[in-house]
Formats: C-alpha cells, structure tokens, sequence
C-alpha cells in the first residue's frame, strides 16, 4: 500500500462522549484485517504537553517508550491496539506555535508575514505526515481533541480539510462522533444536536463520511435513516453506539454495526485477513460473568478524578480477569487517612495500591498505608511515588527515626532515603525535564520480582525527579529490604520490595502503562494473585487466549 490512508475523528454535541475510545476500536478493527495503524490525538489546548497540567485539569499524563507526556486517549489507543506510539502521536497547538515561532525567529520565514493559514497549518499537516513516517503505519488514525464548533480547534479542522483536497478522497475519511441526548418526557433520543453539529463541520468544510452516535439508550432503525437523511450520509454509515460498562466492548460493538467493512471499502482497501474475534469476545464476555470480589484500596491524591488513574485502573482490570476476580477499587484520599478517616476501607481491601504523584499533600497518610500494608501482611503494590514511600516508611521503622523522608517533601530531612536525582539538580524549567521513558532494568535472582516477570531484564517506563538514595542501600538491606530490580550500571534501584512479606513491592517505573487486556502486566498480575491468596478466594483462573496480535507493532 503506497499512500497512506488517514481516518480523521472529530467529536460534536457534547465533550466525553468516547471519541478516544471509538479511535481505539477502529484502529484495532483494522489491526484486526492486518493493516499496521497508528493513531495521534491533536490537543487544542495551548500547554505544550500535559506533563505541567494538574491531574484534577487532565487526569492522568500517559508516558511513551520515547518519555513523551502525552493525553490519557494515548493509553486507550496503546490497549486497544496493541501498538506502542511515539511522541508525534500527540500534538498540542502550543508545540505548534512554539515550533512556528522559533523558526520565525530563526529567521527561516525570509521576511513573510507568519499566518494561521499556510503556516500554522502547515505545521500541523507536517505533523500529521510524520505519523507513518516515524511508524510505519499503513493508516494514520487521527483524533481532534474538544468539540467540533471550539475556537482552539479550528486550524486543526482546517489542516483536516486541506489534506483531503491534497490527498484525495479515496485516501481520507472524516469520522464524526456526536452524542443522541435522551428526553424523558417523550421517551425519545434527540438527533437535532447532531444535525448542527454536523452543520457546523460543513460549514468549516468537512462532510462527515460517517458518524457514529453514541447514546445511553438502544438506537432504533428509524433513527439511523432521520440521521443519515440530516446529515448527508449513507444509512450504513451510521454507526449506533450504545453506552456499554465494558469498555472493550466497543470494538466488539462498531464491528458488529459493520464499521471495518464500511471503512475498508471507503478507502478502496480490501481486508489482508479475516478478523478473528475470538479471543477478544472470550474477553468481554468474561468481563460480563459475575465473579468473586476482590477488594484493592487504591491510595491517592487525586482520587475524586478516577481518569488521574486510568491506567493503574485498567491494569488491575486486566490482571483481575485473567484470575478470574472481579476488582472493586476503594478510592481513598490519603488525606483523610491522616485524620483518621477512611481505614476502616483500608482494613477491608485485600490489596493497596499506592500510584504515582507529586508534591506533598496527603504523602504522610500513603506512608501510614504502607505502615499498615507491611506490619499486616496485605500485598501492597508501589507504583513511582507508592514506591518512594514504601521505601521511607520501612527506614522510619527499621532505623527508628521517623524523620526519614524524601527530599522532595522535607528538604532537610537528616535522613533523605529517597532525594533528587544528581542530573536533576541544575534544572530549572518543570516540563519535560524529569527522567521520562523507557529504561531497562535488571531483576535480581530468586526475588519476588524475578518470579512475576520470569525474564532476567525488562524495559519499563518512568516518569520521576526523585530515587533511592544508595548510601542507605546496604543498611535496609541488613533489615530486610531487597532491591529486586536495578539499573544496568547497578546505580539506580528500580523495584524494592520487602522480603518477609507476602507481597509488597514498590517500583521506581510505571508498570501501568503497558498492561493490555490481553496481557497482563506481570507484576500486576502477581499483586492480583497475592490479593487473592490473602482474601482466600479459591477459584481458577479463566482460560483466556490472547487476542490475535495481526500485525507486529
Ligand atoms: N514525585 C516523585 C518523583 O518525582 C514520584 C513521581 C511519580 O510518582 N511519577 O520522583
């Protein structure tokens, strides 16, 4: 396949209506029939990435191989896909301008008068085309973040525009996905919100090839043909989305309603092989089956946003099923911990889980969790931050000073066993400037660690400023720490975890943004399993194959 093919997502009537997860399950759809996919989400907003944005403003910041801070879709596209993206795939108007603009100071504009038609959008189709340049993909899945009708999304509709005229219709497909509001009243769903938002692309110049509509109530026939009539698209191009609780249900759902093959014959491409489903509906409908609880405290900051933790949710999802569990996460603020509150949760969770984060509100309540999870025996899972902590609570109580800290939250702590890292001390800006990426890590023999993962070295992606400092490394050891995972160079601790316990480890990467569906992260899996043995559930596991990977990613 020669040119590459580009499906272009905008959304309408409302934001949040799933326009990443659609993108997501379109994409797999097409991994599915052997075509190599990837997908960008282009961000109106003016940040450059999301790396500086609160999680409360944005929810979780998804970290690339490459260490690009990228959207929460990001994560959806990689699970859904299986594919692992690279830091073109999210763009952001203010890395636009800022690229704009310093090449206007450069000087390379030869004296032109910088505009948002050709210039800006020329950036933004440059970026766009560097997608299979850097991927190899075959099509380019693109997302346009907000809601059609935004003043910020408006050079991006107009890039979208421009590359049709440039690439030609066979080779473009603008895919609308808007939202049928339901009046109780009548007992009707309301397709006049999409028919001007429709209305409103048009008038930017994109018909909309397709739309799918999504909707918390069955979509009738009916409705399909009042849609298609309004908005000037064939019946069979509009695809119903019903609201479902599982969320991998969708790609189940669109191919169902005949997305892959629509798709498939618009861009005049015929499938390199069937899709099979199989493995993936074995999935969903395990999903679906009622199973035994299992109980995990989840400990953090930001909990009232459950998209701060996305994929630290869906990695425990993914674990669970394949137990044969069915996780109930318990939010709980570390904050309230502190006063007191909220324990009673924690006393009947199974497992905790301490993710990520920053600055010091509620840190000492996370370190009362450990304290709790180690003298209790309950598994405990420490993902950056979760594990920064674990490592504090254990030197407070083996060296008996509980002023041990990390420097990021007491900088004259006497004892800083977690402290900036030396690379870190000279810099000043705040973005993109931590230790971000994929680095490899060694995982020592006969350690817990070892066991889950069953490979003497992985790769892992981490987002931090601050780590273990190794001149308390020999004396937690003596006590009882193990330092199960380590840099190449030995010089950074990566995973520690606690030897006389049934499972507490904490790691210095976020093991959360490469679990799949279909599989598991290892170290998810083995706290899962902990979790289980500790609630004293007996069940076997389901037999779930993995869901066929078509295309090598
Ligand atoms: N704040 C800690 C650091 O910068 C942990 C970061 C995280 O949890 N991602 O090292």
């Amino acid at each position: 396949m020669s040119t590459t093919k580009y499906i272009f997502f905008t959304g309408g009537v409302v934001s949040s209506v799933g326009k990443g997860v659609t993108a997501g399950a379109v994409g797999r759809i097409l991994k599915e029939r052997g075509f190599k996919v990837a997908v960008q989400k282009l961000d109106p907003y003016i940040n450059v990435d999301p790396g500086t944005m609160s999680p409360y403003q944005h929810g979780e910041v998804f970290v690339l191989d490459d260490g690009a801070e990228t959207d929460l879709d990001l994560g959806h596209y990689e699970r859904f896909i299986d594919v692992r993206l690279n830091r073109v795939c999210n763009v952001t108007t203010g890395q636009v301008y800022a690229e704009v603009i310093s090449k206007e100071r450069r000087g390379d504009y030869l004296g032109g008068t910088i505009q948002v038609i050709p210039h800006i959008t020329n950036e933004i189709k440059r970026r766009i085309a560097s997608v299979s340049k850097t991927t190899g993909a075959e099509i380019v899945l693109v997302e346009v973040g907000g809601t059609v009708g935004d003043i910020e999304s408006l050079p991006f509709l107009e890039s979208l525009r421009q590359i049709r005229s440039d690439l030609g219709r066979e080779n473009t497909l603008y895919a609308h996905v808007t939202w049928l509001p339901y009046i109780g009243a009548t007992d009707e769903l309301k397709t006049k919100p999409t028919q001007h938002s429709v209305q409103e692309l048009r008038s930017i110049g994109i018909s909309p090839d397709m739309i799918v509509a999504r909707s918390d109530y069955p979509i009738d026939d009916s409705l399909r043909d009042k849609i298609a009539l309004f908005c000037d698209v064939e019946k069979q191009a509009v695809f119903p989305m019903v609201t479902t609780p599982i969320l991998y249900e969708v790609p189940l759902l669109l191919e169902q309603a005949g997305a892959g093959d629509y798709i498939l014959r618009r861009l005049g491409l015929e499938a390199r092989q069937k899709p099979d489903w199989s493995g993936w509906r074995k999935l969903v409908d395990e999903v679906r089956r009622p199973k035994p609880a299992l109980k995990i405290a989840l400990v953090g900051k930001y909990v009232e946003l459950h998209d701060a933790y996305m994929s630290v949710r869906e990695a425990l999802k993914h674990a669970a099923v394949h137990q044969g569990v069915e996780v109930e996460i318990e939010w709980i603020h570390s904050s309230e911990l502190e006063k007191g509150r909220g324990w009673e949760l924690i006393q009947q969770s199974h497992g905790i889980i301490v993710p990520g984060g920053f600055g010091s509100r509620g840190i000492e309540g996370k370190i009362q969790a450990a304290r709790y999870a180690r003298e209790k025996k309950v598994p405990y899972l420490g993902l950056c931050l979760g594990m920064q902590l674990m490592v504090v609570e254990f030197t407070r109580a083996v060296l008996k000073n509980e002023e041990a800290n990390s420097t990021e939250f007491d900088h004259a702590t006497p004892v800083p066993v977690i402290d900036l890292m030396p690379e870190q001390r000279d810099i000043a800006d705040m973005g993109a400037t931590m230790r971000l990426g994929l680095y490899p890590c060694e995982l020592q023999p006969g350690t817990k660690a070892a066991a889950a993962y069953g490979v003497p070295r992985v790769e892992e992606r981490h987002r931090h400023r601050f780590e273990f400092n190794n001149t308390y490394r020999q004396t937690l050891e003596e006590y009882g720490m193990v330092f199960s995972g380590l840099s190449p160079d030995r010089r950074l601790v990566e995973i520690a975890e606690i030897r006389d316990h049934p499972f507490m480890v904490g790691t210095q990467f976020h093991p959360e943004f490469l679990s799949r569906p279909n599989q598991p992260h290892p170290l998810f899996n083995a706290f899962i399993a902990a979790a289980i043995q500790n609630a004293g559930l007996d069940i076997t596991s389901p037999d779930l194959v993995p869901a066929s990977s078509a295309v090598e990613s």
